[in-house]
């Protein structure tokens, strides 16, 4: 696995890490089983982000996590969400407890907000930020699809933190984030976190048999491979099954020439 620096904290986090959309969406226990078996095999294969929401299945995917990660919470960074309506102060305080509790964890990682809310103004959603990093309950503050605007704003109203990261869709089949916030992530030394990266499982047909073949990849793994040939860009791939979630951990073995990523 590649590890690349989250903002400009001195922090590692794995290129490929593992999304939980979804995760804990059946009532099947059996189906859980699988689906932790499958967190517990990517950490085992250094994929160390996590990213779950307290929206994922109304907090299962939170609990599902906490449940993959009870024997090694210090070797994976756990990233979680706060959703509107909880975006006013004391809202946001209590949604981390929530959070932290789910997942049995004292601290969440990355706390990012998950969609901006124009209708609460943000350096109030910032200050409840600020007082959870304060409070030890968040080690770092991210934000999830946030315009380059909304960012810079959101940027501004912070007293002592940084905003790390923002998470946003992307992927071969969806590129709308280079016209502008991907260059700005760049130039400002912010994480971009993309999101859907496999196109929900629509895996690219369009990608060239030679590169595949070139390569030895699937068209899945080609796809995680480009959507992180930028140094600024880490992907987390959502993987119930423990093959995809093999497959996606070794996507990024090899990487490709500068004329194969263009071709693609
Ligand atoms: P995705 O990762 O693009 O695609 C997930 C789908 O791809 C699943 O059906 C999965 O199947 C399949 N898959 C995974 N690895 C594969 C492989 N190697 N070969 C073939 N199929 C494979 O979609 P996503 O879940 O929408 O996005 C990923 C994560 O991004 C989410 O889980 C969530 O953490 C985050 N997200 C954030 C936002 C936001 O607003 N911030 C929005 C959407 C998503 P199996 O499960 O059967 O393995």
């Amino acid at each position: 696995m590649e590890y690349r620096q989250l903002g400009r904290t001195g922090e590692k986090v794995s290129v490929i890490g593992m999304g939980c959309w979804g995760l804990g969406l059946s009532e099947d226990r059996g189906e859980w089983a699988r689906e932790i078996s499958s967190l517990q095999r990517g950490v085992e294969l250094g994929m160390n982000l996590i990213d779950t929401a307290e929206r994922y299945s109304s907090g299962r995917s939170e609990a599902l996590v906490g449940e993959a990660v009870k024997e090694c919470r210090d070797d994976v960074f756990i990233a979680t969400k706060v959703a509107p309506p909880n975006l006013h102060h004391d809202a946001v305080i209590r949604a981390c407890r929530d959070s932290v509790r789910r997942l049995g964890v004292s601290y969440v990682d990355l706390y990012q907000i998950h969609w901006p809310d124009p209708g609460v103004p943000i350096n109030e959603t910032m200050s409840a930020m600020e007082k959870l990093v304060n409070d030890g309950l968040v080690r770092y503050i991210g934000v999830s699809n946030f315009s380059v605007s909304e960012t810079d704003d959101a940027r501004a109203t912070l007293a002592k933190n940084e905003i790390v990261s923002n998470q946003v869709e992307y992927a071969l089949t969806n590129r709308s984030v280079e016209t502008d916030i991907l260059p700005y992530c760049v130039r400002e030394k912010i994480t971009l976190v993309a999101y859907s990266p496999l196109a929900h499982g629509r895996i690219a047909r369009a990608i060239p048999g030679d590169i595949v073949r070139k390569y030895d990849v699937t068209p899945a793994q080609a796809m995680l491979n480009w959507v992180t040939r930028n140094e600024q860009v880490v992907a987390i791939p959502k993987a119930g099954d423990i093959k995809h979630q093999e497959e996606n951990a070794s996507s990024i073995a090899v990487r490709f020439s500068a004329a194969d990523y263009q071709r693609m």
